[in-house]
């Protein structure tokens, strides 16, 4: 028997339907791309939606058809997102910090018929325009007065959206119609597809918008710092208008000073964003002597939240900070290190052991932590292995791929990331899978050593990867980029990691350097940095420091890894490992490669 409650389908055009209707006077502020501030609402917002619709209608886009926006967090963008959806067609957001060759690939691979580029973005469209072959008309976001001379074949925002009414009926279709298209980043292989539905995307709005995630309200006033460009600005774009809560659409300055700047006149409560955004802000406030006035929370996620990060909000500007985890197949919110009663109980620097974990699933997220033979492992903060999902808003197949099965029998989803889970559980990430730095056949976590090297005073940012090792296979290099005017040296930064964690884990190199790259979504690019030190050759460093003259007492008995002959010796069954190591390199391989499986992408 079936329920007899109204069919309501959940498609996101529904959302902006209810901020109109409900929030409908409320703000939606914009730095603009062509430099001023721009005041409108979410009424508005709605009916220059319903005009991109009939705009884009009046192109021959049907539903189904792929319209792709490669833009910055602006009123414009949103109004792009829910003109396209509305009508059942579907939004590629495309990522502008992806190389040029990615970009073309993607475009073609979705087959995408129309774009919306922000000015910024035009020459790199117009250079490439050859490589694309489905591209059928390029709108550029912005009015008449902007438009460049020397694209007369694009087409002008403000000028298609004059020329169409606002009566335009969206909805109506199967709320598993497809609403978005976000393509990972293709760190490591080509980008996959990650195709949203109107439900997937709504059931995300809901699931984002409880207290323990974003719990954004109608009081709040949020800043989205996370691009709508990637991963949905984790759902930010639909749970403000859904909540009803001011939006400040940040434009394409994202440093310390212009974050900063909107904070305070805007009045923000609430903001998103990676820890590079962060520490932008935090250094600026530092050097200025400024204050967060209004501002209460900030979720921050994409990768590990440094501990410094946390402490510096709470103690110096009364900000809570929500560690999170996802990825753009999780839609993208997977956890959140919000406190359960147990932790809220315990004192502040207990409860800052949980803070800096990645957090647990809210209702819709299922995880499930397994071994290489795929025994589930058990939840004790200790046991580390992969990470799987599941959910309505998690990826089922990729986009074009669907020879690819990517779930196991129980319908999980392997994230490639390796963690453990606590007894409260808590997830805490100890790596992506393909960054372990594995040596001597045991892990390293490379997050864990970055994140306390960077909390070096004379640290802006570090990274940890491997580098390859006759004997162990992999050994730990830390990079350090200094705050500016600083001056260090190696052993400062070890002596700093000393104590801290396993004498084996420690990096058997400090290399300096000017940058830190990062990658397409602002994660540090360990793919490319392990390139570059392929071949690097260590420097002795101070004695007494060096992992390769390690302190034999202060290992521990079963301390794997690059402490061989006291570790083998202390233990039987590391022994066998570790002579294994040393006879067979390749042998080695294949049994790392075994009891670690292939790695996502
Ligand atoms: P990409 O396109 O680079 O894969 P994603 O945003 O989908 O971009 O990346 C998701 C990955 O980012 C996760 O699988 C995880 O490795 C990493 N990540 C996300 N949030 C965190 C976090 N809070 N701590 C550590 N790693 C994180």
């Amino acid at each position: 028997m079936l329920g007899l409650m109204q069919d309501w389908p959940l498609t996101v055009d529904r959302i902006i339907d209810h901020a109109r209707s409900w929030h409908g006077g409320i703000e939606v502020v914009s730095r603009s791309v062509e430099g001023p501030m721009v005041r409108t609402t979410y009424r508005e917002i709605h009916g220059r939606a319903k005009q991109l619709s009939n705009a884009l209608l009046s192109l021959g886009v049907l539903p189904g058809d792929r319209v792709a926006t490669l833009a910055w967090n602006t009123g414009r963008h949103l109004e792009a997102w829910y003109g396209i959806m509305g009508i059942g067609a579907i939004c590629h957001t495309l990522n502008p910090r992806l190389h040029a060759d990615q970009l073309c690939y993607i475009i073609n691979h979705a087959r995408d018929k129309v774009i919306f580029t922000d000015l910024t973005f035009l020459p790199i469209l117009m250079e490439h325009r050859a490589k694309l072959d489905c591209v059928e008309h390029l709108v550029v976001m912005t009015d008449e007065a902007h438009m460049p001379a020397d694209y007369p074949a694009a087409l002008c925002f403000e000028t298609l959206l004059a020329q169409h009414g606002a009566d335009c009926a969206w909805g109506g279709f199967d709320e598993n119609t497809a609403a978005g298209l976000c393509y990972t980043s293709g760190t490591t292989g080509d980008p996959k597809g990650v195709l949203y539905s109107h439900r997937s995307n709504f059931l995300h709005t809901l699931g984002t918008m409880g207290a323990d995630v974003l719990g954004i309200s109608a009081r709040d006033v949020v800043l989205p710092v996370v691009p709508m460009f990637h991963a949905n600005a984790w759902g930010v774009a639909f749970s403000a208008p859904a909540a009803g809560a001011k939006l400040v659409m940040p434009g394409q300055h994202l440093d310390g000073a212009s974050v900063h700047e909107l904070i305070e006149t805007e009045g923000v409560t609430f903001s998103a964003a990676v820890p590079t955004v962060w520490r932008m802000l935090l250094q600026h406030l530092r050097e200025t002597g400024g204050q967060l006035s209004t501002l209460t929370r900030v979720v921050i996620g994409g990768s590990a939240v440094p501990e410094d990060m946390v402490r510096a909000f709470r103690d110096d500007y009364g900000v809570t900070v929500t560690h999170a985890w996802g990825m753009t197949e999780t839609s993208p919110m997977g956890t959140q290190s919000s406190p359960n009663r147990a932790v809220a109980a315990m004192d502040a620097e207990e409860q800052l052991r949980y803070r800096l974990k990645q957090g647990r699933p809210p209702l819709m997220i299922d995880l499930k932590l397994v071994d290489d033979q795929e025994h589930v492992l058990p939840h004790d903060g200790q046991a580390t292995g992969r990470l799987k999902v599941s959910g309505p808003f998690v990826v089922r197949e990729y986009f074009r791929e669907a020879e690819r099965a990517i779930l196991d029998a129980d319908g999980f989803f392997d994230t490639g990331d390796v963690a453990s889970i606590d007894d409260q559980g808590y997830i805490q990430i100890t790596d992506r899978a393909k960054d372990v730095i594995k040596s001597g056949g045991e892990w390293i976590s490379s997050i864990e050593i970055e994140n306390l090297a960077a909390a070096h005073p004379k640290a802006a940012m570090t990274a940890v990867v491997a580098i390859p090792h006759a004997k162990w296979d992999e050994r730990p290099l830390l990079l350090v980029q200094l705050k500016p005017d600083e001056r260090a040296d190696r052993s400062e930064f070890l002596q700093f990691l000393d104590g801290k964690i396993a004498r084996w884990w420690m990096p058997d190199d400090v290399v300096f350097v000017d940058h830190i790259p990062l990658g397409a979504t602002g994660k540090i690019d360990k793919k490319l940095i392990r390139e570059q030190f392929k071949n690097h050759v260590v420097q002795p460093i101070a004695a007494g420091l060096s992992p390769e003259q390690p302190n034999a007492e202060e290992a521990p008995a079963d301390a794997p890894g690059p402490f061989p002959a006291e570790a083998a010796e202390a233990s039987p069954a590391r022994a066998s490992t570790l002579t294994m190591v040393a006879l067979s390199g390749a042998l080695m391989g294949a049994y790392l490669w075994r009891s670690f499986g292939p790695v996502r992408r």
